[in-house]
């Protein structure tokens, strides 16, 4: 028996870890493949899916939306608003308690007017 290539092996490992990051599907626990998705706004993008197990054959719609900052943009845009997570929000308070002013300055990063 021969040794698979250093090619094959590598598609075989970027299948795997594909596998182990894609949702698993809700009815037969098989990897979930992106159909098509769409940006629907800045935070949100819509799309369809479908279960790769062909004796399943599962299809369905999925939506990803940007819910909380953790930590916030260097080149923030105005239009864009995240609320903080609690994590965040508690980080802001402790500094702001502090009245330790240039951290609440980097943290909060502020849009520039
Ligand atoms: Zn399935």
């Amino acid at each position: 028996m021969s040794k698979p290539s250093l090619a094959h092996q590598g598609a075989e490992a970027a299948s795997r870890a594909r596998k182990r990051r894609a949702m698993p599907c809700p009815h037969c626990g098989e990897a979930l493949r992106v159909r098509y998705s769409q940006m629907q706004s800045e935070t949100c993008r819509q799309g369809g899916m479908e279960c790769t197990n062909a004796c399943c054959g599962w299809r369905g719609t999925f939506s990803t939306t940007l819910d909380a900052t953790h930590v916030q943009s260097a080149q923030p845009r105005a239009d864009v608003r995240i609320p903080l997570s609690r994590a965040a929000r508690r980080r802001m308070e402790q500094a702001l308690a502090q009245d330790d002013a240039r951290r609440v300055r980097v943290e909060s990063n502020e849009p520039r007017r």
